[in-house]
């Protein structure tokens, strides 16, 4: 029998309700007990690490997570985090770059109902979580609903829904069927292949800088804002623009004000509020100016993968 160590940090899944709505309450034992069947699977530890919505998630309970992850890493065959879907797609995408080379799987898992309601999405998220954790291919991704989904290309979109996230600029790693976890075949034979040569060990990388601000454009948002974030000493700044990315250089003029962050060493990310096809700099003028001015391209990343990876970067490269 594999072992699996869940843990667990609160989120709906976990909730109970109460006269100012649902809190968190169960631990990971009795998240275990209301899945049928799945105490056979495999051999589960569960270990409490934090009780929360994940609304009240920030970066130093990433870490935490982490940590836990290279404590207990050679003790068990895969890991399983019971986590709020609302912020889940930040911490996915946070450990993927955290995790370096992971050779075991680490499943993000949650639910739009909590676990104790009739026909609640709970326990076949969990259950699929848990064959995820024992099977073959490793990393960090999330598994929810009909899919399974990379780390860092998860983005939540329905607040209800059960097939609450999408998989960004990138397929599916898994479709969940009636039959389980149907992986996606070029996607499978990538893995074999890194399995066959093993090139690097895992690494756990977990300093993160949390001075990152994201600064989502408006038509018309005065530029000023980049000023407010230098005096407060911020390292990064992704700034989600429009389209194919770039920032605004009309009556607006953001450039002055990019350039002088970027003269005070602070990275700048340009993202977009597209959801699909990613940022490219070089189409217009807006963009090119903006590179010209030291801004990066966030390329294909969301902007939870953008954030995360640039609090890393900040702290885990010169
Ligand atoms: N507010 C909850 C959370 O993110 C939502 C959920 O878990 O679905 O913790």
């Amino acid at each position: 029998m594999k072992k699996i160590l869940l843990l667990t940090t609160g989120g709906t899944i976990a909730c109970q309700p109460t006269a100012d709505g649902l809190v968190p309450v169960l631990d990971g034992a009795a998240l275990v007990k209301m899945v049928p069947g799945l105490a056979s699977l495999c051999d589960i530890t569960s270990r409490e690490l934090l009780n929360l919505d994940s609304s009240n998630i920030e970066s130093k309970h990433w870490q935490i997570l982490a940590g836990a992850i290279e404590k207990y890493y050679f003790d068990f065959d895969g890991f399983v985090i019971a986590h709020g879907t609302d912020t889940m797609a930040y911490t996915a995408a946070a450990l993927s770059w955290m995790l370096q080379h992971a050779q075991k799987p680490v499943v993000l898992t949650g639910s739009q109902q909590p676990i104790t309601m009739p026909n609640s999405d709970a326990p076949a998220n969990l259950k699929h979580a848990f064959a995820a954790a024992c099977d073959k291919v490793p990393g960090v991704m999330l598994v929810f609903g009909n899919k399974i989904i990379g780390g860092s290309q998860a983005k939540k979109l329905y607040t209800e829904s059960r097939d609450a996230f999408v998989s960004v600029n990138a397929e599916p790693w898994a479709d969940i069927t009636q039959a389980g976890i149907c992986w996606r075949p070029r996607f499978l034979q990538q893995v074999e292949r890194a399995q066959a040569s093993p090139q690097f060990g895992f690494k756990v990388l977990s300093a993160l800088e949390p001075r990152v601000a994201l600064i989502k454009l408006i038509p018309g948002l005065a530029p000023g804002i980049i000023d407010y974030y230098i005096g407060q000493g911020y390292k990064g700044i992704v700034l989600e623009g429009f389209g194919a990315g770039g920032v605004p250089n009309g009556e607006q003029n953001w450039l002055p004000h990019l350039e002088k962050a970027v003269q005070v060493g602070i990275r700048v990310l340009c993202a977009t509020q597209c959801m699909y096809e990613g940022v490219n700099l070089h189409k217009y003028p807006i963009g090119t100016w903006a590179a010209r001015a030291g801004a990066k391209s966030a390329g294909l990343l969301t902007t939870e993968a953008a954030v995360t990876k640039l609090m890393w970067e900040l702290a885990n490269t010169k």
